[in-house]
């Protein structure tokens, strides 16, 4: 009940003139006391400017519809004062109040008493606006509270769903879920960077939709390329792309140019090795909050993306042969399995070479083992060189390599299979190093000449992978009975090796061209070998 500028409206409801001035009287300038019939009580809310106080005569209030008193009751901001005559009923101040009325004041009305009223009723006015300002506080730190909350729930949610895996693609694939709780997103793809000792730029990997298809997938991979460049401070040698499921919700992955893109580095220990690229509407506008949910949201995610790419680091060391750098055996056989499954789930054909180096002993035995080191690991190259990026080489063991090959019919597998026993055998190992031997035709510094035995097994139905290893290393087995420096295939179920054969053109018999010692030959060592292809059955 402060007067500032503008006079603060009371009520009278039906009040007698005297009264009224008594009451006008009493309240002071900064009060403006309107008189209205009790009829228009009601009706006059909202038509005239909101009264704070109303001074009521039991006449007036007892004259009111049951209605009426319970709306003036159900009004919190209105405060009643309630005015009785000598001749009203005797009334306790508590009967008064629970009509909801601040005081009843029996006559005589004096202006003292009146003003005694108006000031406890100024006093209740600023314990109420203090009151509320308190509620309105508490409210607003509940709403900050409540956003809090749903802040942490979101990091705890994005935490803890993040390091459930340590596989990069499902890491990404739940953060584009718990992402699009925050914002609107319409893709999310990423790219990883790494710097190996002796690569020439960076090796990176790209995540996106699988779902995405050219010309989008190309400006998708050059605009997550360029920023590995710019954030990696290098150029780009090697490129590995992987891909996400696509989302139940996002069917269609959006050009970078479409909508508002965000991208946003990821760090780990000081070091930036990463970039998320997220896609979101254009019209996005994110709030002070939001902006710090997401850039928590995303120092998480570096984490945990952080763990995923060491492990497979660690994972990719342990793979390998740390001879030659190709997959191990171990790792050959997941493989294995894993396509065999493939191949059965859809029916796509599946071969397995298996190659062994011609009288690899008689290198260590003439040159020593690190000169035999050295072809195992040439050896290894040339295959990589021959192959295609989804087949899969790997040492065997020894001097034996196995190359699975998904998606390739066995005509194709011998093809292959020929075409590398051809490389190994135009190829001088160790070119250019000085050798205890020096094969005949040839001079200090030419290498060594070397060849292989090959076989070859394609899957068919009913076999499993240890069946198909077993095919292609019999195969391999004639193939060295058979003179080496050949290609064999096998057929399962088939016996007639005549019957299903077929000669690649024949070709000149070459001589071996390491001598030894132990071989019972009067003449440099002469291995004779038999160049070509022989297709043998009812192997296995
Ligand atoms: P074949 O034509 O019948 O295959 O004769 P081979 O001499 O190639 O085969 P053998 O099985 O008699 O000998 C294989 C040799 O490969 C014996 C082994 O010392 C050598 N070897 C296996 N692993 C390595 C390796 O990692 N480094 C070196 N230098 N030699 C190896
Ligand atoms: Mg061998
Ligand atoms: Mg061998």
């Amino acid at each position: 009940m402060h007067s500032i500028a503008e006079p603060e409206i009371m009520w009278g409801l039906g009040l007698d003139p005297e009264t009224a001035a008594l009451v006008e009287q009493a309240a002071g300038p900064g009060y403006l006391l309107r008189n209205i019939s009790p009829e228009a009580f009601g009706w006059m809310r909202g038509v005239e400017e909101t009264p704070r106080v109303a001074w009521i005569p039991w006449t007036s209030w007892r004259a009111l519809s049951r209605a009426k008193q319970r709306e003036a009751k159900s009004d919190g901001t209105l405060r009643r004062v309630l005015l009785l005559d000598a001749s009203d009923p005797e009334m306790e101040p508590e009967q008064a109040l629970e009509q909801g009325f601040i005081t009843a004041l029996r006559a005589p009305h004096t202006r003292f008493a009146l003003r005694d009223t108006v000031l406890r009723l100024r006093e209740l006015g600023a314990l109420t606006t203090d009151l509320r300002r308190k509620t309105d506080e508490i409210a607003l730190e509940r709403e900050l509270l409540t956003r809090k909350t749903n802040h942490l729930g979101f990091l705890n949610r994005i935490i803890s769903r993040a390091s459930a895996s340590l596989d990069t693609a499902t890491i990404l694939t739940k953060a584009r879920t718990d992402l699009a709780s925050l914002l609107p997103l319409t893709s999310l793809s990423a790219v990883f960077w790494a710097r190996e000792p002796d690569a020439p730029g960076l090796l990176t990997d790209i995540y996106m939709n699988s779902l995405a298809a050219p010309p989008e997938s190309d400006i998708w991979t050059e605009t997550l390329l360029d920023a590995a460049r710019k954030l990696g401070g290098a150029s780009v040698s090697e490129v590995r792309q992987h891909t996400l499921t696509p989302s139940r919700h996002l069917r269609q992955v959006p050009s970078p140019q479409a909508g508002r893109l965000l991208m946003l580095p990821l760090s780990s220990g000081g070091e930036t090795f990463g970039c998320l690229a997220l896609s979101t509407s254009e019209s996005l506008r994110l709030g002070k909050d939001q902006v710090q949910t997401l850039n928590a949201a995303v120092n998480h995610l570096a984490l945990a993306l952080r763990n995923a790419h060491l492990f497979r680091q660690v994972k990719s060391l342990a793979d390998r042969d740390g001879l030659t750098r190709i997959a191990n055996r171990r790792s050959f056989e997941e493989r294995l399995e894993s396509e065999t499954v493939r191949h059965a789930r859809y029916n796509q054909p599946l071969a397995l070479i298996m190659v062994d180096v011609d009288h690899f002993k008689r290198v260590n035995d003439t040159c020593g083992h690190q000169a035999g080191d050295a072809v195992l690991r040439e050896v290894a190259s040339l295959l990589c060189d021959s192959l295609r990026s989804t087949d899969f080489p790997a040492r065997y063991g020894g001097e034996e390599f196995a190359i699975v090959l998904p998606h390739t019919p066995r005509e194709h597998a011998v093809l292959l299979a020929e075409r590398i026993r051809e490389r190994v055998a135009a190829r001088c190992f160790l070119r250019g190093e000085v050798l205890p031997v020096v094969q005949e035709g040839c001079k200090e510094g030419d290498g060594l000449k070397l060849t292989v035995s090959v076989g070859v097994a394609a899957l068919e139905p009913g076999l499993v992978g240890s069946d198909l290893v077993a095919l292609a290393d019999q195969a391999l087995y004639l193939a060295k009975n058979g003179g080496r420096d050949c290609v064999m295939v096998a057929h399962s179920g088939e016996t007639d090796c005549a019957d299903t054969s077929r000669e690649l053109p024949a070709r000149e018999r070459s001589t071996a061209l390491l001598e030894d010692p132990s071989e019972d030959s009067d003449s440099p060592l002469a291995v004779a070998v038999g160049a070509g292809v022989c297709h043998v059955g009812s192997i296995g």
